[in-house]
């Protein structure tokens, strides 16, 4: 198990990771790491990676402070956004390549059978069998991604540790891999942490994830608690709730002005978070809005309303739908989608400050 303790890391006077407390729990295969540009989250990967000394904290493995063990000792793999594979190996020789060097604690390096046994092993596992001798700049960006991972799991690293591995691919591709690359990492029973900045890459990916903003890590949460429940407004923002209503939690259900919905958190004064998909153009809708401006897209309607007494908000509905919404400046009436709604449970709610 991987546990970041109090880590921070500093660039100057630059605050890049900021008490950053992160707990791998051995259950969970794929943990993404979710945040904004500049958030930090390749910066906490190169500290974990040993890329990166430590300003305070430390971080543990399987119970072992490994804060001051060098790169090299530290039997983690990496993957990058390009993959940085050798130009001039082939994909069995770029496979091969942590194989070929001595690691701590071996005497030797593996034979040759050995090593050819393991890179065809690797090539089957990331759905490239028989490309041994392939020259990698004939590779597509999926595959050559997929050559990466082999080559970084080869070795056995107790860590795989990937930075955006999907972003300089073609977006109808990032999908599928992303699936692809959650399967290999757990049949081959190693831990990842993967960086990610888009949210839904980050759900295809992992079975927690963890949102990082402005180097702090806010949350750790599996997908479907993160959509429902996001911990601050932060984080609310961060994932597309664009609205915030307050609301009040008891037994199970968020009630507001605008309507109500289910969700996991304790009972007492909450937020609603909007987001463009929680409203929608419903006949006998209880909530009514001025209609400000309308689009209609292959996927739906597209509006934003203004509510008497809480302002304006996105809002959508059906293609056919179009026949209720009339036109600007008229009357719609909506009703409030549960699903497409969180709910922030603000810290103050536990203040005595009231
Ligand atoms: P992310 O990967 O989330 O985009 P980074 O971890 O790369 O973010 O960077 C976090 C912050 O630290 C950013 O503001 C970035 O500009 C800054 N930063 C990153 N690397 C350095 C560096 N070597 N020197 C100075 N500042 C850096
Ligand atoms: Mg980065």
């Amino acid at each position: 198990m991987l546990v970041l303790d109090s880590v921070t890391v500093r660039y100057g006077e630059h605050l890049a990771v900021d008490d950053a407390n992160l707990r791998f729990s051995a259950g969970s295969s794929v943990v993404a790491l979710l945040g904004p540009s500049g958030s930090g989250k390749s910066t906490v990967l190169r500290a974990i990676a040993g890329l990166e000394p430590l300003l305070t904290g430390r971080i543990t493995f399987a119970g072992t402070d490994i804060s001051e063990v060098p790169v090299h000792r530290r039997n983690i793999g990496l993957v990058f956004q390009d993959g940085q594979l050798f130009p001039h190996r082939t994909v069995a020789g770029n496979v091969a390549y942590g194989l070929t060097i001595r690691r701590p604690g071996q005497n030797s390096v593996l034979p040759r059978d050995a090593r050819d046994a393991r890179v065809a092993e690797l090539l089957a596992l990331v759905g490239l069998h028989g490309y041994e001798n392939r020259r990698v700049d004939q590779l597509s960006g999926g595959e050559a991604q997929r050559v990466a991972l082999a080559r970084a799991l080869a070795p056995h690293p107790r860590l795989l540790l990937l930075d955006e591995p999907l972003s300089a691919l073609d977006k109808g591709l990032r999908e599928r891999l992303a699936m692809d690359i959650r399967r290999i990492v757990a049949d081959s029973g190693t831990p990842a942490l993967v960086v990610t900045h888009d949210q839904s890459e980050a759900a295809f990916l992992a079975d927690e994830i963890a949102v990082i903003i402005d180097g702090r890590i806010r949350q750790i949460a599996p997908p479907r608690k993160l959509w429902s429940a996001p911990a601050d407004r932060a984080v609310a923002s961060f994932l597309g709730y664009t609205s915030i209503v307050p609301a009040e939690v008891e037994h199970g259900v968020a009630r507001s002005a605008l309507g109500a919905t289910s969700v996991d958190v304790p009972d007492g004064p909450a937020e609603l978070a909007l987001s463009a998909d929680s409203l929608v153009v419903a006949r006998h809708g209880p909530i009514t809005g001025v209609v400000t401006s309308l689009a209609v897209l292959p996927d739906g309607l597209r509006l934003r309303v203004v509510i008497d007494g809480h302002g304006e908000f996105a809002a959508r509905g059906a293609v056919h739908d179009e026949v209720l919404v009339g036109g600007i400046g008229e009357v719609v009436r909506l009703g409030l989608d549960g699903r497409r709604t969180g709910v922030i449970r603000p810290v103050q709610a536990d203040s005595h400050v009231r």
